[in-house]
């Protein structure tokens, strides 16, 4: 028996959506990534910094990613210290339980949303607590007075799609003696964000993925927002050299291309809002989404019986056999045409 600490020997593991090896073979709409391509401008940014023969791969990136920062205060209305880069939102999630919680103490998290909290929280050999939904979307429960470590709450929620008002936010922040990260891997798709509150509340962090929005799954880049006491904390602990050098250059170009971003995420909502209403007249529930996706139900309550006529017409979308979850199926926003095919299967299942 390896000497491994007890909570890796015992714990499962975490299993990401599936990636088909024969990718172009599917319709793939089970991670909510991008239809469509990143910026222009950030693969010109990636080539410019390869150049003709990768000459500055040689060296180590900027530790700091200073110039990333820069922009991203800027564009979210913060100084640079109120800002950190990161390999992908999942860094910052993992760095904030190392930076906050203790073996032992207690981390909460809403259940149903991202189950990798659950999955990190025992990495660190920390304590799991779930808080439920009302079935108006409302958390059930909730202390008036919250003295766990950290509390992450997903908003947009995934995979249910609708988000938290931000007067519900604030009153979480106010309860919560530990921090409240806010997760807004969604919130472009979204009408609000809780951003702006990061100035008004120091135990409030907001985190964001250039994953969904951005089009940049495959680069791995997230970023947060929070009181420069915390950057300071996560930048102690995360590995030095975290971002790439291609990374650094595509999330620079992805976050000065903010046009660019507004019209691709327009044109995801706009498909989003079509193929909903195309899914409820054909009786289908669909719950309203802030985000890249739709949780939807059909009228049996079956989400496996759709999840198979899909995955036999060859398009992937995400099933979670949860009870909470198994009602329905998880479908990322494609293209017209993807959504298209999708609708033909569901109209006639
Ligand atoms: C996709 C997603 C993430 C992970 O984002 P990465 O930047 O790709 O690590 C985090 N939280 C939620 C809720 C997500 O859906």
């Amino acid at each position: 028996m390896l000497p491994l600490r007890k909570n890796i020997a015992e714990m499962a593991g975490y299993v990401p959506g599936f990636q088909p090896p024969d990718a172009d073979q599917w319709i793939k709409l089970n991670t909510n990534e991008n239809p469509y391509p990143p910026s222009p401008r950030v693969v010109e940014a990636i080539r410019r910094e390869l150049g003709e023969n990768g000459a500055s791969l040689r060296q180590y990136p900027d530790a700091g990613s200073r110039r990333a920062r820069q922009i991203s205060a800027e564009l979210y209305g913060f100084d640079p210290e109120w800002v950190i880069m990161a390999n992908g939102s999942d860094e910052l999630l993992n760095n904030l339980i190392r930076a906050f919680a203790g073996e032992g103490e207690e981390v909460a998290w809403v259940h149903p949303s991202y189950s990798y909290y659950g999955t990190l929280i025992e990495i660190q050999g920390a304590r799991s607590r779930t808080f439920s939904l009302t079935a108006e979307y409302k958390l059930a429960d909730f202390p008036e007075r919250y003295d766990g470590k950290l509390f992450f709450l997903t908003s947009p929620n995934a995979p249910l799609g609708f988000a938290f008002s931000l007067t519900e936010i604030e009153d979480l922040a106010c309860r919560c003696s530990g921090m409240l990260v806010v997760d807004e891997a969604y919130a472009d798709f979204a009408d609000h964000s809780a951003m702006d509150l990061v100035h008004r509340y120091p135990n409030l962090v907001v985190t964001r993925t250039f994953s969904k929005s951005y089009a940049l799954a495959g680069m791995r880049l997230g970023l947060a927002i929070a009181h420069p006491e915390v950057v300071a904390a996560l930048d102690k602990i995360r590995d030095h050299y975290h971002l790439d050098r291609l990374a650094l250059v595509a999330a620079e170009a992805a976050l000065l291309d903010q046009d660019y971003l507004r019209q691709r995420v327009a044109q995801v909502c706009t498909t989003r809002e079509r193929f909903s209403e195309r899914l409820r007249v054909a009786g289908y529930q669909v719950i309203p989404s802030q985000t890249n996706f739709v949780f939807v139900a059909p009228a049996d309550g079956n989400g496996q019986r759709i999840f198979e006529a899909l995955q036999a017409h060859k398009i992937l979308v995400r099933y979670f056999s949860d009870p909470l979850l198994r009602h329905g199926v998880r479908i990322s926003i494609g293209t017209d045409a993807e959504m298209d095919a999708v609708l033909k299967v569901l109209e006639s299942a």
